[in-house]
């Protein structure tokens, strides 16, 4: 079991009222842990047995191994990037400056970000990635799809599949999209950008 669960920086119930614990328990505690616990029983005795998620997940033709390596690492940054709701809450720094530079505006980021998110179909992510110009982009990829496939670096992950809002927003996924603003960690997404 050389692949583990990301430690969540924050207590199951923070997120509330955006993310409730009960999602947090089911999708971090459940859905998560079944993409861990499957990738590590996948890849014994292949050539992907000891190494990094990111490896992987670069490397790895597309199957059963990469969908769940796709998936422990995009809720790995998921989580990660997440934060106790505040009110108001925008990005500083060089990741505002940057949102500015190639979407005009933080808001008009956020309408680009929510509109990708609102319009793939069926179950994928939405992303804020730097390509390898140092450019931000959106993107968004079907099921376990992760920016690093296409040589850019994911920044800011948007999970759409149902699981990670049905309890608290069943069909409403517009809506979580919305509310999610209130919780993420802008100082983290920074920290990822080249
Ligand atoms: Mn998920």
């Amino acid at each position: 079991m050389n692949i583990t669960m990301p430690t969540l920086p924050y207590a199951v119930n923070a997120l509330e009222p955006v993310i409730s614990e009960q999602t947090i328990n089911f999708h971090y505690g459940k859905h998560l842990q079944n993409y861990v616990n499957t990738l590590n029983t996948l890849v014994q005795g292949t050539e992907f047995e000891g190494k990094s998620v990111e490896d992987i997940v670069k490397t790895a033709p597309d199957g059963p191994i990469f969908n769940n390596a796709g998936q422990t690492l995009n809720h790995a940054l998921y989580f990660l990037q997440l934060k106790a709701p505040v009110q108001g809450n925008e990005p500083t720094g060089k990741i505002a400056e940057a949102l500015v530079r190639d979407f005009g505006s933080f808001e008009n980021f956020k309408k680009e970000f929510a509109q990708a998110g609102a319009t793939l179909f069926g179950s994928g992510w939405a992303w804020l990635s730097q390509d390898k110009d140092g450019k931000l982009v959106i993107t968004k990829d079907s099921n376990a799809g992760n920016p690093l496939r296409q040589g850019n670096t994911p920044l800011l992950g948007s999970d759409v599949w149902e699981h990670a809002y049905y309890l608290d927003f069943q069909n409403r996924r517009v809506d979580h999209l919305a509310a999610l603003w209130d919780i993420i960690d802008w100082n983290v997404v920074e920290s990822r950008m080249k």
